[in-house]
């Protein structure tokens, strides 16, 4: 559904992403970890053309990602984005956050929007909340609009940056939940993150980064168990 060919990335003289190849297909759910500036959110950015790729080629379901333009804003629809800053709009009620995407860019009525935006603020079990401003809710419930958010756009894969790194522990589990559930559901998804539980028992694929390169990558239980390379080892000795 995602697919890397060659991308490479600079900024100036200093190259952030080093030849990276990456498929993420359908229904696949993908955790992306590595070292402090090794180039996760840099990837990130890149698959929905946040930031340009200085060569190689990105595609979404078969499209190539486009410079700019309508065709753009549609495939960047099609790839979610939850950050770890939640970036909600501090003036609007959570609904209104949810609605505001699906109105400008699918041009759906306030009615429509709505009825939309309740079912999935539902879903990330949020529907007492509905009407209260960012600044009345918690980091966790924060995070769980961003993600209704999101998902209020119909996407067909979500891209996770740190989800979790900005949150108190208490509510950590809380947003882990909805996005275990959503996997669970079907959703193709990649997840930057430091929960090795999560990358564990959740994913499907672990793809680890350092200095801009894709080192390894495979199966959970065996990169977490049995590493091959000394880079990964190293890796997992400091954080386990
Ligand atoms: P972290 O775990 O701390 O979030 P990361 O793996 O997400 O790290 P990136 O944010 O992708 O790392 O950064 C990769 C490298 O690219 C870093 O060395 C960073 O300083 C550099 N970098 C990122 N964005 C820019 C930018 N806009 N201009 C210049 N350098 C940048
Ligand atoms: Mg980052």
């Amino acid at each position: 559904l995602i697919s890397a060919r060659g991308v490479d990335k600079f900024f100036g003289d200093f190259q952030a992403l080093k030849n990276i190849d990456l498929d993420i297909h359908r229904g696949e759910v993908v955790a992306l970890i590595g070292a402090s500036g090794s180039g996760k959110s840099t990837l990130c950015r890149c698959l929905n053309r946040l930031e340009t790729i200085t060569s190689g080629e990105i595609t979404i379901d078969g499209e190539q990602l486009p410079e700019e333009g309508k065709e753009l804003t549609r495939l960047r629809a099609d790839v979610g984005m939850v950050f770890q800053s939640f970036n909600l709009f501090p003036h609007l009620k959570a609904i209104d956050n949810v609605t505001l995407g699906p109105r400008r860019v699918r041009g759906l009525s306030k009615v429509e929007a709505d009825q939309q935006a309740l079912g999935l603020l539902e879903r990330v079990g949020l529907t007492d909340k509905a009407n209260s401003l960012p600044a009345a809710l918690s980091g966790g419930q924060q995070q769980r609009v961003a993600i209704a958010r999101a998902l209020a756009m119909k996407p067909k894969a979500m891209l996770f940056d740190e989800p979790t790194s900005a949150l108190d522990p208490e509510v950590i589990n809380e947003v882990l939940d909805v996005m275990t559930e959503l996997a669970e559901q079907g959703m193709t998804m990649l997840v930057v993150t430091h929960e090795m539980g999560f990358a564990r028992h959740v994913c499907d694929r672990v793809v680890y980064m350092d200095q801009g390169e894709i080192v390894e990558q495979g199966d959970p239980e065996e990169f977490f168990t049995a590493p091959r390379s000394e880079r990964a080892k190293a890796f997992l000795s400091k954080i386990l």
